[in-house]
């Protein structure tokens, strides 16, 4: 296995998103459901039958407050499924180096190294508007 070390595996971390999408599907379906309007519960039907692919296709255009925590994870996890169909997965997207293996384990989501998501995150809050 040695000339694996450096190279992820990337059937394990796909099966990984895979199962959070899963439980992402139930709960945006469970919130949907308690928002108890025709539309909502006709989209819950929608999301309990959608395949894992298309969850994030079905999800673009909602906008909904109870559940864009769930729909924003749904979409990154849609974006690290691509990234493992072109097999760009497990790179940095800024500095193209690996990212650390503990690092995908705890976040399977992460698309940058440390060092540079730190950077993105210093450029970010400095760009963003004061809490209230
Ligand atoms: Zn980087």
């Amino acid at each position: 296995m040695a000339q694996l070390a450096r190279s992820v595996d990337l059937r394990h971390f796909d099966d990984m998103l895979r199962a959070r999408l899963r439980v992402l599907g139930e709960q945006i379906r469970e919130a949907l459901l308690r928002a108890d309007t025709e539309t909502y519960g006709e989209l819950a039907g929608q999301v309990h039958d959608a395949e894992e692919e298309s969850l994030a296709d079905l999800l673009t255009d909602l906008n909904l407050a109870a559940i864009s925590r769930e729909v924003q994870e749904v979409r990154d996890i849609d974006a690290a499924m691509r990234r493992i169909a072109d097999r760009t997965y497990g790179s940095c997207i800024d500095c193209g180096d690996p990212i650390d293996p503990a690092r995908l384990e705890a976040y399977p989501t992460a698309k940058r190294c440390v060092t540079c998501q730190r950077g993105h995150e210093l450029k970010f809050a400095a760009t963003r508007p004061p809490k209230l």
